[in-house]
Formats: C-alpha cells, structure tokens, sequence
C-alpha cells in the first residue's frame, strides 16, 4: 500500500524532550569530565564540586520521569547558569574562560521550553550575558582558586572541545526539528483527518504521476456508500463517522500491495487499484463491495449498522482524468442499477467492453 500517514501529536514538546535529554547529558559529561580533571591535579574540592554539580544535573531525568519537563528544562538552565558563574566569578577569575560557556544558554533556552514566553528567553539571555560582562570586567575580587597555570593549555584545549560539541549538538537538533516539522507538514496535507487515509489531493496527484510513466497495471475505483444520509439521520453524525472509519479499514485490509486509497470527500472514497488483469480488477472490487457490506459496527446501544457501497471501476490512462470521469460515470450507473454493485467501463470500445457485476 502506498503509505503517505503520519500520526499526530506534539512535535514542539517532542523535540524539547529530546533537547533536554541531550544537554542534561552533556552537562553532566561535561562535569564529570572536569571532575576527573580536578583530582589528577589534585584540586580535590573542586572534584567535589563538579561532581555536585553533575548529580544535581542528573535530577532533570527525574522531573523527565514524573512527566514535567518544563521544570527539568528550568532546573537544567538555571543549574547550568549557577555552575557557570560559580566557576567564572567565585572560584576563578576570567582567565578561566568559564564564562563563555553561558552563550550556549541563549539557544539551549530555546531548544528546553519552546512554549515559553519570550520574556523568559529574554531573562536567561540577560542573565548570561551580565555573568560574561561582571566575570570579564572582574568587578568580583579575589577568587577563591586563581586558575592554576598547568591546566591553562589544556583548559582551553578542553572548554573549545566542549563548545564545538555542544554547538554541534544543537545545530543537529535544530536541523532535524526542522526535518520532521516539514516532513510532518507534507503528511498532514496528503491525509484524511478522520480516516487515517490519503485525502483528494494526494490521490490527485498520484495519480497524475503514475499515469505518466505506468497504467497498464492500475485501474482507477470510485466507490459511494449507498444512502448514507439515512444512516447518519438514524444513528446519529458519530456512528456515521464511525462506519467510514469502519470503510477505510475494511477496504486497506483488500487492497493488494501497490494500491492507494483516498477519501474524496464525504462518503466517497477512491482506489488507485494495482491488479494485473482487468478481471481480476473487478473481482477485488467485488470482494471489497461484499466485505463492506458484511462489516458491521456495533453501536453504544449495541446495534449492529452495516452499509453499502456502489463501485464504478475504469483502467488508468495516460489522461488520467478522463479515467477519473470514466470511473465516476460507471459509478453513476451502479447506484442507476440499484447500488451495491460494480460497474466497470472502458473506453475503447465503449459499448463492447462494459460489464455490470452483482451478487
Ligand atoms: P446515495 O446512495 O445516492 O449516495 O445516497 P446518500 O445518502 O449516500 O447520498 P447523499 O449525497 O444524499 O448524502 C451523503 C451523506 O453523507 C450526507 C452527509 O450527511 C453524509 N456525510 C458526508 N460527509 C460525512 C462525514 O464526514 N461524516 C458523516 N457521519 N457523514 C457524512
Ligand atoms: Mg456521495
Ligand atoms: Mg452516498
């Protein structure tokens, strides 16, 4: 079957799940690694430190966890906002170079709570920013460790390497939020809402494309639930919804490997039918007529609700709406005939080749 659906669901909170899981783990890597840095130099408070700060990032899998990522994404900042302005303000001086690490917080902002207000982005900007401007301007005095001249090299070796990662990672996230939003937006316009199946315009356009290069294995159905206003006006708009629900499963479950269906609208439905042969064609749309009708819905109330449906069928051309008229016009002629049957038409000849089928 040709597939174009996607299921729905939040994407934005979905991408800042996964910004939040990766820059929680960055973080926490990131100190763990410094820690491991601090006790080979023997600054062993400053291990400490640093493996505070990585348990204390690790709590944003617990907000994770209890469904509240909103408060992991502020955890996370603010934890991230404190490490850093401890280490470039308190402890080291601007010589460390700690401080720029809060650039990052402006798109990890972004990226943790996208259904912020902007005043909150505005907030953590500022508070990055004004940590950079006191650490490099040393309004704080006397630190508390002067940055240790043996780690300086490979301090800065380090810090680079994590800016590059950490910048790297959020482009990739960005790039790929990007993708699945757009990827996302195309399905959602190729879909039916409430079937789950192909709407008008993606069926349109298939088989506009497969008329160009390959028909001689498709034929084009177009099927009409027969009376349908009377069941909606019996059971109510629900049930109604419910049995072309019913339709569309009942129909994929036919259907051969190569076929698309469509709702066209209302309670008409399409297939762009792959088959080999014309009579074999016509039998899977009987089969498809006889197991729509013998697929009933129960009701709340426990009623059983079948419908019918009338198929008119005509092979795919290279002037793939002619085959469309052609197919609605044969479909015409078997709710003529009584509904609930299959009317297939060709168009050369016109006469010679038509058949009516019905159980
Ligand atoms: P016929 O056999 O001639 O096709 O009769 P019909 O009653 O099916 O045809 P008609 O065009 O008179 O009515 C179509 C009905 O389909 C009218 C409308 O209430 C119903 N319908 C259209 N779209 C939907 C939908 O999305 N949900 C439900 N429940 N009903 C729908
Ligand atoms: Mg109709
Ligand atoms: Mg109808």
């Amino acid at each position: 079957m040709i597939n174009c659906g996607v299921k729905s669901g939040s994407i934005a909170n979905f991408e800042a799940i996964q910004s939040i899981n990766m820059i929680c783990l960055f973080l926490i890597a990131g100190s763990v690694f410094y820690a491991l840095q601090w006790g080979v130099f023997n600054y062993y408070p400053l291990m400490v430190l640093s493996l505070m700060f990585s348990i204390n990032y690790s709590f944003c899998f617990v907000w994770m966890r209890i469904g509240k990522p909103n408060y992991a994404a502020y955890h996370c900042l603010i934890s991230a906002i404190v490490h850093f302005s401890v280490y470039s303000i308190v402890i080291f001086n601007r010589d460390a170079g700690y401080q720029w690490f809060l650039i990052a917080i402006i798109p990890a902002s972004f990226l943790m709570i996208p259904s912020a207000s902007r005043w909150h982005h505005v907030a953590f900007s500022l508070v990055a920013m004004l940590v950079i401007i006191v650490s490099e301007t040393g309004i704080y005095g006397a630190p508390i460790y002067t940055f240790p001249a043996e780690l300086r090299t490979l301090s800065i070796l380090i810090e680079g390497l994590f800016l590059v990662i950490g910048l790297n990672l959020t482009m990739q996230i960005c790039n790929h939020s990007i993708d699945k939003y757009q990827s996302k937006l195309v399905a959602l316009g190729q879909k039916d809402e409430l079937t789950d199946i192909a709407n008008r315009r993606f069926f349109m356009s298939s088989i506009k494309q497969l008329a160009q290069k390959e028909q001689s294995n498709y034929f084009i159905l177009t099927l009409d639930l027969d009376h349908f206003k009377k069941l909606n006006d019996q059971y109510g708009h629900a049930v109604g919804d419910q049995a072309l629900i019913n339709v569309a499963n009942t129909i994929n479950t036919i259907i051969p490997n190569g076929s698309l269906l469509a709702r066209l609208g209302g309670e008409e439905f399409a297939i762009l039918l792959y088959s080999d042969t014309r009579d074999h064609a016509i039998a899977i749309s009987n089969n498809i007529r006889v197991a729509i009708a013998e697929h009933s819905i129960t009701t709340s109330k426990g009623e059983k609700v079948n419908c019918t449906t009338s198929i008119g069928i005509s092979p795919l051309t290279l002037d793939f709406s002619a085959s469309m008229q052609l197919s609605d016009k044969a479909l015409y002629q078997a709710k003529e005939k009584g509904r609930n049957c299959v009317v297939f038409l060709n168009n050369i000849p016109v006469q010679a080749e038509n058949n009516e089928y019905k159980n």
